[in-house]
């Protein structure tokens, strides 16, 4: 399959490597001047998006979406898929499908789950909203680059699915923090701490998978200086996609908006700066410092 791969960062630029290797004809374009010997390359997104069968995107927001859209639409075939694997808000996601398929093009928002080390491995999971056609014709792709993909409903479910799913990641990460705080003040030992909550009914991604203490449970960022894994910035990001979506909707969610000010925070002090989420632990032993 012809195939366009607009943004080669982190995340894209392996992505578009596994396409590649497993015998797609992809194109790829970056503003940053990003190539990759496996793959042709484009002077510019329309380029890239002449001719393809799918253009992929994989971008840092809603705004640089909007513009490479205005880009790649007037310069795709009738029929072609955009398929955008971002993480933006909902509602840059719903205006970008809007105006794809008034051009006559399928529309597909599909963000991920699973990180640099997903998009490398090819296990990446998709939330995907868009139109059935337009999901057939991407899901041998979705199966290259990862091991799931969900159709989550019409245009901007796979953005909706993925924030609330990172707004319960953000929220249960703090209480995991919080709470292995408090268990430090009280004497109660780490181990311990996870050896009952990890098989109880305050168990989670967060303290099962992803443990925030050092040394105890799954190997995890904690274990490596807090390295991110996960960014402590990026679910800063997907925290205040949470809340403008929420804003628009309609929608309380109190817990939500505590975890993203924690999160603004966290991510200007020197605990937080450039680690990883998990991160969150050594600021609360720190009592609140910043
Ligand atoms: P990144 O900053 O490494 O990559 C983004 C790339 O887009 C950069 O190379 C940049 O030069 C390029 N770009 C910017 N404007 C462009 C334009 N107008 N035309 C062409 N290219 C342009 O970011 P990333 O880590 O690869 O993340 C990409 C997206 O995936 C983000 O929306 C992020 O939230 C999401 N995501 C990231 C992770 C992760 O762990 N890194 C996990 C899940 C989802």
């Amino acid at each position: 399959m012809k195939i366009a791969f607009i943004g080669l960062g982190n995340m894209g630029l392996p992505m578009a490597l596994n396409l590649a290797r497993a015998g797609h004809d992809v194109t790829g374009f970056d503003v940053a001047g990003v190539t990759s010997d496996a793959f042709a390359s484009a002077g510019s997104a329309a380029e890239a998006a002449r001719g393809a069968a799918v253009v992929i995107t994989m971008l840092p927001n809603g705004d640089i979406l909007r513009a490479v859209a205005d880009e790649v639409i007037p310069a795709m075939d009738q029929g072609a898929v955009l398929l955008d694997c971002s993480t933006v808000d909902v509602a840059s996601a719903r205006d970008v499908a809007e105006r794809a398929r008034a051009a006559g093009l399928g529309a597909l928002d599909a963000p991920v789950s699973g990180g640099t080390g997903g998009a490398e491995a090819g296990t990446l999971t998709f939330m995907v909203g868009g139109d059935t056609d337009a999901f057939e014709t991407a899901k041998p792709l979705f199966e290259i680059m990862g091991q799931k993909a969900v159709h989550c409903g019409a245009s901007g479910n796979g953005q909706a699915a993925k924030i609330c799913n990172n707004m319960i990641l953000g929220i249960t990460m703090i209480g995991t923090c919080e709470a292995f705080a408090l268990a430090d003040k009280l004497g109660l030992d780490r181990q311990a701490m996870f050896d009952v909550v990890s098989t109880s009914s305050g168990q989670s991604w967060s303290m099962n998978t992803y443990c925030p203490a050092p040394g105890v449970g799954p190997k995890s960022p904690a274990d490596n200086d807090y390295k991110p894994g996960f960014a402590a910035d990026l679910m800063l990001k997907d925290l205040r996609l949470a809340q403008q979506a929420a804003e628009q909707a309609d929608a309380d969610t109190p817990l939500g908006a505590a975890a993203r000010d924690l999160y603004a925070a966290f991510v200007d002090t020197e605990d937080g700066a450039g680690r990883d989420f998990s991160a969150m632990l050594p600021r609360f032993e720190g009592r609140g410092r910043g």
